[in-house]
């Protein structure tokens, strides 16, 4: 399956025809958490149909698709409104999680980690950040000591997602201190080792229990699973932050595509004094606003993404992407839960929930003032124009 239109079409049937059934058999909605052994169902059996691996290279059994390919893949899962959507490409806990680590993982890792990842047989999370360091990520302070073929691991990770079922944890740690981020380096931990607690005592406003807190006591890793260099872990970690800023940008596109087709659906349907919402000015102007946003937003990120693929360095644009994309979004979301009135109010509608993720969006994987912050860097110390 290499064909980028040909794929969506049949991930669409398949969210429909098996993962919105499946979501419904389970009893499954927005808030809450499904038990790790139905979650696990799904991703196998997305995994037996090529999907949960589709953004790997094709070396690694994915479909080789490029950045804007894969944004488009990404917004079409999105938008389809299925509630397991990001399990179905692997996002939360499966191979975009760990793919750039092929190039960098010992064979003997990628036996015991990367391919059990990639085939839905372990599930991973990825832990970087703590209490004291969110955006100053560099800031960590969990300590890996070498002892012997072994190092101790002792800290606390904070807001990790995918923990509560995830098997395998990438733990960022500090080899050397005093560093900064050379001093960082990355570990695959067994989350079922002595010495590893999962506390989740907290649920996010989106209201779905993924996330938890990973304490470590004399927690003991093998050395054999230090991936890469010792110092290479931060390097590692962000590696690829421009596409992922892409690729996160694509998945808030879908949803926020998902709350105009929703608005416009109600607009039609609903009516009062006689006549469908629609029919009035002021709601055809918020869904003329919706449309405009979100049109923007998608040229945005399209437009970066092919010169990603043609090998520039986007290191301001992908910023200014996530920027624009989430804070977009944010506004495209509350002008759908206005369009649907008192119903769009009620926890667990669709544009109620994705008003509460996406006002998420602009805090996880940078908050908008950090972006703000790397753009103008690069308009003041790179001499980048824009
Ligand atoms: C639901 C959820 C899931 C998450 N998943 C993961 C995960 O899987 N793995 C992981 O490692 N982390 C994860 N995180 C952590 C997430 O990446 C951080 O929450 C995020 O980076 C912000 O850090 P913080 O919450 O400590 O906010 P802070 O850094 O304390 O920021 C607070 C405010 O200060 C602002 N601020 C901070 N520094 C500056 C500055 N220099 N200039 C201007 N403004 C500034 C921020 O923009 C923000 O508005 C998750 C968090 C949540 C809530």
């Amino acid at each position: 399956m290499n064909d980028v239109d040909t794929t969506i079409a049949a991930l669409r049937r398949f969210i429909d025809d098996e993962v919105k059934p499946f979501e419904r058999e389970h009893a499954i909605g927005y808030e809450g958490q499904p038990a790790k052994a139905v979650l696990k169902q799904l991703w196998q059996r997305s995994a037996a149909l090529g999907f949960y691996g589709l953004m790997l290279p094709r070396e690694q059994g994915g479909a080789g698709f490029n950045a804007e390919q894969m944004c488009r893949v990404k917004e079409a899962v999105a938008s389809s409104g299925a509630v397991l959507s990001q399990h179905v490409l692997g996002e939360l806990s499966g191979p975009p999680r760990v793919g750039y680590l092929f190039r960098v993982a010992t064979a003997d890792q990628v036996q015991r980690f990367l391919k059990p990842i990639c085939a839905a047989e372990l599930a991973v999370c990825f832990a970087l950040t703590e209490e004291q360091a969110g955006s100053d990520a560099a800031a960590i302070a969990t300590r890996a000591v070498r002892d012997g073929d072994h190092y101790v691991l002792n800290g606390r990770k904070r807001f990790i997602s995918g923990a509560p079922y995830a098997d395998v944890a990438i733990v960022l740690a500090v080899t050397e201190p005093g560093q900064g981020s050379k001093g960082i380096s990355a570990f695959f931990v067994d989350m079922h080792a002595p010495g590893m607690q999962v506390v989740c005592d907290y649920v996010a406003m989106h209201g779905q229990a993924s996330h938890a807190d990973l304490v470590m006591n004399d927690l003991r890793v093998p050395a054999a699973n230090l991936i890469g260099q010792e110092g290479a872990g931060f390097r590692l970690g962000i590696g690829r932050i421009n596409l992922n800023r892409l690729l996160h940008c694509a998945t808030v596109l879908g949803w926020a595509d998902l709350c105009l087709r929703l608005s416009i659906e109600r607009a039609t349907q609903r009516s009062q004094f006689g006549k469908p919402i629609g029919q009035f000015q002021a709601i055809q102007h918020l869904l003329a606003d919706m449309a405009t946003e979100l049109y923007a937003a998608r040229a945005m990120v399209m437009d970066a993404a092919r010169r990603l693929d043609a090998g520039s360095e986007l290191r301001m644009e992908a910023s200014m992407c996530k920027l624009q994309v989430t804070e977009k979004a944010f506004v495209i979301a509350d002008k759908a839960v206005q369009i649907h009135g008192g119903t769009g109010l009620v926890r667990g509608h669709p544009v109620e929930w994705m008003f509460r993720m996406l006002r998420m969006m602009r805090i996880l994987t940078g908050t908008s003032e950090i972006l703000r912050n790397t753009v103008a860097k690069e308009l003041l110390e790179a001499g980048r124009g824009a």
